[in-house]
C-alpha cells in the first residue's frame, strides 16, 4: 500500500485473487476439438516431419553425377523410366542417363541424388514422359531434397504445457500424427449482472431505466479468456434474486462468478450486503475499478465482484478476472501483450491512482503507432459507447497526472 493512502495495489489484489485458483480438471481432446484450448502435457511429435524424403519441386529425380554438367549449350539427356505424383508408394531404380518424374512431396527415390526442376529441362511439364534434355545443372547433391525429420523428430518437443492451441499449433501437432491432445477443461462461469435499471438491450425503457449491457460484455470476455458460460442473469439490487442466483451457478458446476454492480458504498449495494460473509470488498488503486469484491464459496467457486460502469467492469475483467481464468486452465502467459507507444494526444489522469484508459491505436504510419482515448468524452467509466473504439487499455502510473502528447505510454493490447 505504497503512495496512495488506503488503497490496495493492484498487485497486491491479483496476487490474493491468483493465491485461490485451483486447477480444473484435464480432459483428452480430438485436435478438431481442442481449438482455443490449453496443453495440459507437453505436445511431442509422434512421427518425423517430414515423414520421408520428398521432392520440393515439380521435376525430375536424378542421379546427381548425370546431371552435374548439364547447361544450355551442353544439354544432358536422359530417359524417363518412371512417374511418381504424390501419395506413391514405388520405389523405382535409376539407373545411368535415367530420370524419374516427380511431383512435389512424393517420396524420392532412394537411387536418386537431386532434383531437376521443370524449369531446368527443355521441354518442361509438356515434353516430361519420354526423353529429357536437361539445361540446368542441379548445384549440389540433395538439391530440391526435403530430408525426413528436417523439422521435427518422433518425439520431439512441439508445445510446451501451458499452451493456448491455435489453428497454427493444431496444424503442427497433426503433421507430427498427433489425433488427440491432453487439455485443460473450459473453465465454467455465470455472469451475474445486478441494478434494478437494468433493462434487456432493446426494449422499451421508462425514466430511469437502461439497457443491460455488462452481460454481453463479461460472457463474451470469459469465453475468451476460455471459459463456458453456464449462466446468464440479471438481478434486483433487492429480494434474494442474487442468492438465488448463487445457488444456480453453483448447482450448475459453476468454476468462477462474475457479478457486475452493487460493490460500491451506495444504499443498495446487493453483492456487498448479501455476500459480505464471503466476499473481501477492497478500493484498489485503480481507476476505473477502485471497488472490487473477491471471495470464494464453501464449494469452491471463485466470486469476482466488479463495479457496474461497464468500463469499470470491462477494465476489473482484464486485471483481475482474466489471469485467474488462465491461471485455472494452466496457461504458461497470464497476461496481455503490452507495448510502449507514443501518445497522440494528450490526456489527464487521476492522482494516485494507476489509469486504464480505454484506447484506440492509430495504425496510418506502420513505423510509429500511436494511442490515443478511444473516446472524446475522457476516461469516464460510464462511457459504454466508447468501449467499441477501444482495442486496447492505455496504463498510466498512479504518480503521473497528465499525458502529453508525443510521452510514451504502456498499452496493453487486448487481441
Ligand atoms: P453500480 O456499480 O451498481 O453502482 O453501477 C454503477 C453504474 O453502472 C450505474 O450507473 C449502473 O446503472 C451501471 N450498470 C451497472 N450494471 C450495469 C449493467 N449490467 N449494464 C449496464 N450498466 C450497468
Ligand atoms: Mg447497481
Amino acid at each position: 500500500m505504497t503512495g496512495t493512502g488506503s488503497l490496495r495495489e493492484v498487485e497486491e489484489q491479483l496476487a490474493l485473487v491468483l493465491a485461490r485458483v485451483r486447477r480444473v480438471e484435464t480432459e483428452r481432446l480430438p485436435v478438431s476439438e481442442a481449438q482455443g484450448r490449453t496443453l495440459a502435457e507437453p505436445l511431442r511429435a509422434a512421427i518425423d516431419i517430414p515423414v520421408f524424403d520428398n521432392s520440393g519441386m515439380d521435376g525430375f529425380a536424378v542421379r546427381f553425377a548425370d546431371a552435374r554438367d548439364a547447361s544450355p549449350g551442353h544439354p544432358v539427356s536422359l530417359r524417363v523410366v518412371a512417374d511418381l505424383p504424390a501419395g506413391s508408394p514405388l520405389d523405382p531404380p535409376i539407373g545411368p542417363g535415367e530420370a524419374v518424374r516427380i511431383m512435389t512431396g512424393s517420396a524420392v527415390p532412394t537411387a536418386a541424388e537431386a532434383i531437376v526442376p521443370f524449369e531446368d529441362t527443355a521441354g518442361g511439364l509438356a515434353d516430361s514422359l519420354g526423353t529429357i534434355s536437361v539445361v540446368g545443372a542441379p548445384p549440389a547433391a540433395g538439391t530440391h531434397i526435403r530430408r525426413r525429420a528436417d523439422d521435427l523428430a518422433a518425439g520431439d518437443l512441439v508445445l510446451e504445457a501451458g499452451a493456448q492451441l491455435g489453428p497454427l499449433q493444431l496444424s503442427s501437432a497433426a503433421a507430427g500424427g498427433v489425433a488427440e491432445v491432453v487439455v485443460a477443461r473450459r473453465p465454467r462461469a455465470a455472469v451475474v449482472s445486478t441494478g434494478a435499471e437494468l433493462v434487456p438491450p432493446g426494449l422499451p425503457l421508462t425514466r430511469g431505466q437502461i439497457p443491460e449491457s455488462n452481460t454481453e460484455l463479461l460472457t463474451g470476455l470469459a469465453r475468451g479468456a476460455g471459459a463456458e458460460v453456464v449462466l446468464r442473469t440479471t438481478v434486483d439490487d433487492e429480494g434474494d434474486g442474487l442468492t438465488t442466483a448463487v445457488a444456480e451457478a453453483s448447482a450448475l458446476g459453476a468454476d468462477v462468478v462474475v457479478f457486475s454492480g452493487g460493490v460500491s458504498a451506495g444504499a443498495y449495494e446487493v453483492v456487498k450486503n448479501t455476500l459480505a460473509g464471503t466476499m473481501e470488498f477492497a478500493k484498489v488503486a485503480m481507476q476505473p475499478g477502485k471497488p472490487q469484491g473477491f471471495g470464494v464459496t464453501a464449494d469452491g467457486m471463485l466470486l469476482f465482484g466488479l463495479p457496474g460502469n461497464p468500463v469499470s467492469a470491462a477494465v476489473s475483467f482484464e486485471v483481475f478476472v482474466r489471469p485467474a481464468l488462465l491461471a485455472m486452465q494452466g496457461r504458461a502467459q497470464l497476461h496481455r501483450h503490452m507495448v510502449r507507444l507514443p501518445a497522440a494526444v494528450p490526456w489527464r489522469t487521476p492522482a494516485g491512482r494507476r489509469q486504464y484508459l480505454p484506447a484506440a491505436i492509430d495504425r496510418s504510419d506502420p513505423a510509429r503507432w500511436t494511442v490515443r482515448p478511444a473516446t472524446a468524452g475522457g476516461s469516464g467509466s460510464h462511457l459504454a459507447g466508447g468501449l467499441a473504439r477501444a482495442e486496447a487499455f492505455a496504463i498510466v502510473p498512479a504518480e503521473v497526472d497528465a499525458v502529453a502528447a508525443g510521452d510514451a505510454v504502456d498499452v496493453m493490447l487486448l487481441s
